[in-house]
């Protein structure tokens, strides 16, 4: 079956379908040694390098569970209100990549480590609860580099090479319960999950989370079923969604391609799609495999894995605030609302937000630079706010400047935007672009006099009582001094000098 070019509006989508997803994130763990032996995981090494006769798979060797993996694995588990089984093994499961030397991936089939929790996520003020179906361990496959083609793909390459460092790092995999019931809000969902359980992971210190690097990567499931439907809808399964701006953007594309499909009366196919993040949109990768395409069997060369009840309890006491109780303290702290918790929250901002105020920057204003015209400039270049040029130390002292007065809003942007353009530090900025608000009386008020001068017949209208029109006197102040006026002290000096 081809592929519908058209889509359907999200808007008009969302008024016959509702949209039910499912996240699976594999997450890399920061354990210094691979998951069945002892090499290194360090990344950018010699490339096979960190190798030994376990993560080659060479015939006679044998893996040994990494503990720090598992403990790590367990504090995820519990995290998210999971259950930490007693007693579970590993599986292998079969299948060829000519970069998974064993021809089989050790993993965990239906004897997960950790089952049946949550996580809540904020979205608009409304907080919805995501499902966890299990969280996972299994170990990574090496890395094909296909060398001599214009893209680097297979496709038109001369020759590949492979590199069996990453085999056997270890990984843990995330997997949600469908999440039902979000209706419009599920791409933002989807985004806002992601968000958490990464900022979860950061704050747990088991990975370093870096979607773009590949240590946190999302597979993201989508389906579409009429609204007031009993059953669900055929998913599809996106992958490569490689940032969260990506996530949010992949789940509204398929809502919008599988409405078309079930609007021109076609069934969703049950497949793999790739997202691409320059158009935004998916197309069709391998159908999906069925598990029992995979010949699990349970790992025959390693012991069950039986996690000690009192070393759970005791990893369960030495959890560090997790995210939500990090949130709820700081908003008991500075004073801001759940819409904008959560708005801070759910653009990635709660770190920006919290080194802003502890450079001195009011929480509010804080709030105020970094999800407004900062968040504009990190949507207009398609990147986090993270990775823009400015610092929380930098917005703080701009915010410091609008505080005392020396600069207006309009005159902030001006620097920040300044900042990010690498003109330097916002003093030195002010300076060299002479951007500071006029505020001494003595140049104010010979531009106010002379605005006052060439409008008598504003002026007679104030006198006459019509204050209201003090505005086109400080409007004109304001285009003489190019934006740089304090605006209410030269309404003072209007007022005054026509008292
Ligand atoms: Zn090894």
């Amino acid at each position: 079956m081809s592929e519908l070019a058209e889509l359907v509006p999200y808007d008009e989508a969302l008024s016959r379908y509702e949209p039910v997803i499912g996240l699976e994130t594999h997450v890399e763990l920061g354990t210094a040694t691979k998951m069945f032996c002892g090499c290194p995981t360090a990344f950018g090494l010699e490339p096979n390098s960190a190798v030994c006769p376990v993560c080659l798979g060479l015939p006679g060797s044998l893996p040994v569970a990494n503990r720090a993996a598992i403990e790590y694995t367990i504090r995820i588990g519990l995290a998210l209100n999971c259950s930490i089984a007693t007693w579970c093994r590993f599986a292998r499961k079969n299948y060829f990549y000519p970069d998974m030397p064993k021809d089989f991936q050790i993993s965990q089939y239906d004897e997960p480590l950790c089952t049946d929790g949550w996580l809540d996520v904020a979205v608009d003020g409304q907080i919805f609860r995501v499902g966890i179906e299990r969280v996972h361990l299994e170990e990574d496959t090496g890395k094909s580099l296909h060398m001599g083609g214009a893209t680097g793909r297979i496709h038109g390459a001369d020759y590949s090479l492979v590199d069996y460092n990453r085999a056997g790092i270890p990984l843990v995999e995330v997997v949600t319960k469908p999440v039902a019931g979000t209706g419009s809000h599920a791409p933002v969902v989807a985004r806002a999950y992601v968000t958490e359980l990464r900022d979860l992971l950061r704050a747990l210190q088991v990975s370093d989370v870096r979607m773009e690097e590949g240590s946190l990567r999302c597979d993201v499931n989508t389906s579409l079923a009429p609204r007031g439907a009993s059953e669900w809808g055929t998913r599809t399964e996106t992958k490569n969604v490689n940032s969260l701006r990506s996530v949010e953007r992949a789940v509204r594309f398929e809502i919008e391609r599988q409405a078309a499909v079930l609007d021109a009366g076609q069934q969703v196919v049950q497949e793999t799609r790739h997202f691409h993040e320059d158009h935004g949109n998916t197309t069709p990768g391998r159908s999906k495999e069925e598990a029992q395409d995979y010949r699990y069997f349970p790992e025959p060369d390693l012991v069950p894995v039986a996690p000690d009840a009192q070393w759970v309890e005791q990893i369960r006491a030495s959890l560090p605030e997790l995210p939500a109780a990090r949130l709820a303290r700081l908003q008991s702290q500075w004073g801001l609302s759940d819409l904008d918790m959560s708005a801070i929250s759910n653009a990635g901002a709660l770190m920006l937000v919290e080194s802003t105020v502890a450079a001195g920057a009011a929480p509010s204003d804080a709030r105020k630079w970094w999800l407004g015209e900062l968040a504009r400039h990190a949507n207009e270049a398609g990147i986090e706010l993270s990775e823009l040029a400015v610092t929380p130390a930098q917005v703080a002292r701009v915010s410091e400047l609008v505080k005392a007065g020396a600069l207006n809003d309009k005159l902030a942007r001006v620097v920040l935007e300044a900042i990010l353009a690498g003109e330097g530090e916002p003093d030195a900025i002010v300076e060299a672009r002479g951007l500071a608000v006029v505020s001494d009386d003595s140049a104010l008020v010979q531009t106010v006099d002379a605005v006052i001068a060439a409008n008598p017949d504003v002026v007679a209208k104030i006198r006459a009582g019509k204050t209201a029109a003090v505005g086109a006197l400080l409007g004109d102040v304001m285009k003489a001094t190019r934006g740089r006026a304090d605006a209410t002290r030269a309404r003072e000096l209007i007022l005054q000098r026509l008292a």
